[in-house]
């Protein structure tokens, strides 16, 4: 007997997204046919350098910046590591502190600790139950040896956007650098560089339907940060390693795509969260959302399901053939709970009964439908043996 096959539904697109059928198309070329070094001279290097300086301008298209102030990396976590370290050592003459918050990526925390080694202050400002990081908050901690301010633009967990272009100003007020990690906002929010007044900005192609291993820096024009991979001359002189030529042809592309469809995929990806979080709040008890829901990326739900580990939600739909996130893609294999949703101040045993929804692209009602069914049958069996159950539904 042919065995059914299990229905697939996709809701992680926050931890990374499948390459669009044009990006990879966009690619393939670059892999076996015009396969020059970027730096080599002859007509087959060229090809490549030209097509490296068109995805520069894509992506710049999509930021709002000029090309020379798109410099691509190998990764965003690479970006967020150029631009904490290598900023704090450029200013370290005027002074050794920097201020970051307590619900950035662990690329932007564990490179903070770092500078915390070699001998840096770091002040995180405490996100509030909101998951929102009050400007007023940043007036009272940044001093005159502040060197650089670093607040993410929308968070990985929960979704929740900072008021970036308030902070930054605050920043250059006293003097300081802004940098702002956008990889979870690319791709999902407008984004001019420009008009936000940011020095630095971090960005990954894989949550936009790029692929894995290339990310970029903003550097605005007029800051002249240092490389920080030495060698070759490559990227200006800043990021020495030939290029991922096909990560970069790609990323180029989706960023095409993204700036093309911005605010059709917003609309979208808005309309299915939104009728996501309804059916949820309304069809199962003793849930709630995380983090505002007035700023907050489109398609991102984090939900606390009290009285049961989400670890085993996680698992039971899984076998239903649904992916879904316990904690940033990162966190996830760990057993530490979340460093966001302990910033809001959520008890430990909710921390452990949460799961992070993402919907993208290709994503459809029917696929949502599935899902919230699906859930349902889950928690109502797993708080059936939850020692907590006694207190379900009270
Ligand atoms: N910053 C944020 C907010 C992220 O969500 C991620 C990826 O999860 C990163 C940085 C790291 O990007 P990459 O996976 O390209 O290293």
């Amino acid at each position: 007997m042919k065995r059914e096959e299990t229905r697939q539904v996709y809701l992680d697109y926050s931890a990374t997204t499948p390459v669009k059928p044009e990006v990879l198309e966009a690619m393939l070329p670059y892999f076996s046919e015009y396969y020059g070094n970027p730096s080599s001279l002859y007509s087959l290097g060229q090809k490549s350098k030209n097509a490296i300086r068109a995805a520069r301008g894509q992506l710049a298209g999509l930021i709002g910046a000029q090309e020379s102030e798109v410099f691509f990396t190998g990764s965003g976590t690479e970006a967020d590591n150029w631009a904490l370290i290598g900023a704090a050592m450029w200013k370290r003459d005027k002074g050794r502190h920097i201020v970051t918050t307590n619900i950035e990526h662990h690329a932007i925390m564990h490179s903070g600790g770092f500078l915390e080694k070699e001998g840096y202050e770091v002040t995180s400002l405490p996100a509030g139950k909101d998951g929102l990081v009050k400007p007023e908050l940043l007036e009272k901690a940044i001093r005159d040896d502040t060197t650089l301010v670093s607040v993410m633009f929308a968070n990985n967990e929960i979704g929740t956007i900072q008021p970036i272009a308030e902070l930054c100003a605050i920043a250059h007020g006293r003097g300081a650098l802004f940098h702002t990690d956008a990889v979870q906002a690319l791709g999902n929010v407008p984004i001019d560089v420009h008009g936000l007044g940011v020095d630095l900005m971090s960005m990954s192609a894989h949550k936009i339907y790029g692929p894995k291993g290339v990310g970029a820096l903003y550097i605005k024009k007029g800051v002249n940060l240092p490389g920080y991979i030495h060698g070759g001359a490559q990227e200006s002189d800043k990021r020495a390693g030939t290029e991922n030529l096909t990560g970069i042809v790609g990323f180029g592309k989706a960023a095409e795509l993204a700036a093309q469809n911005l605010e059709a995929h917003i609309a979208k990806t808005r309309e299915l969260n939104d009728y996501f979080i309804d059916r949820v709040l309304r069809e199962i008890p003793d849930v709630y959302v995380n983090g505002s829901l007035e700023s907050r990326l489109p398609g991102n739900a984090n939900i606390t399901f009290k009285y049961i580990e989400s670890e085993a939600i996680l698992l039971s739909l899984d076998i239903a053939g649904i992916s879904v996130s316990t904690g940033s893609a990162c966190a996830s294999a760990t057993l530490e709970p979340s460093h966001v949703l302990d910033a809001l101040g959520l008890p430990i045993e909710e921390i452990y009964g949460s799961l992070r929804f993402t919907v993208g692209d290709f994503t459809t009602r029917e696929d949502l439908d599935y899902v919230v069914e699906e859930l349902k049958t889950a928690v109502a069996r797993l708080r059936e043996f939850s020692l907590f159950s006694g207190q379900a539904g009270q």
